[in-house]
């Protein structure tokens, strides 16, 4: 592997365990992805299976385009290897990241109906790239769950294309996608995407509880 493959692994370990700190990945749940080279695509992602929280930079496999593993020995890539590439080609990111929080799952569910969660006029909301005052409006789309990753990847391509601004969108029931040029902007999107959605999330409790 390159020095450059190498690095990258190492930097997808780390931001896991520190996500799983989070309890954003518990149960081996979630994975990440970085781009090593794009002619041909190359991929690190995370290997199926492992707990994020112990996530060793060996455990990374190399992936092409069609999610085939063209690392060295053993690991099967993550079940999502294929969103991940979809998000990697609608959006040319750098990174990918996709976190299971207990946040971002319940909102998922409570705003599906909805197609999306509006989030608007928090100062968090600057943390994400390009966006420069609290008054924007993030839109998150949800898209609903599947095992079918192929139909899922399409249908993940759409709603890409057809939200050209979002930084993330949900899986109901499932996670949180996120990316960004490289891997420190989709860790922070991933990080701001969080906040807000538990943010919300306790408001809603808290004024449910006051009436
Ligand atoms: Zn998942």
């Amino acid at each position: 592997m390159s020095e450059d493959f190498n690095e990258i692994a190492d930097g997808l370990a780390a931001v896991a365990r520190g996500f799983h700190a989070r309890g954003w990945l518990l149960g081996t749940s979630g994975n990440l992805s970085a781009v090593v080279q794009r002619e041909p695509l190359r991929i690190a992602m995370s290997a199926s299976g492992v707990d994020k929280g112990e996530l060793r930079a060996e455990q990374v496999l190399s992936i092409d385009e069609g999610a085939r593993v063209v690392s060295r020995d053993g690991g099967k890539p993550s079940d999502e290897s294929l969103l991940h590439i979809r998000i990697v080609k609608e959006r040319g990111a750098g990174a990918v990241l996709h976190t299971h929080s207990v946040w971002n799952t319940i909102l998922s569910d409570l705003y599906a109906a909805d197609g999306g969660l509006k989030i608007e006029g928090y100062e968090m909301l600057k943390g994400l790239q390009g966006v420069r005052t609290h008054e924007h409006a993030e839109w998150l789309p949800i898209v609903e769950n599947s095992q079918d990753m192929t139909t899922l990847a399409d249908t993940i391509g759409e709603t890409l294309n057809k939200h050209k601004a979002a930084h993330g969108f949900l899986l109901r029931r499932h996670g949180l996608y996120s990316w960004g040029d490289n891997l420190a902007q989709a860790k922070r999107h991933i990080e701001i995407l969080e906040f807000l959605l538990e943010t919300i999330g306790r408001t809603l409790r808290i004024r449910e509880q006051s009436i």
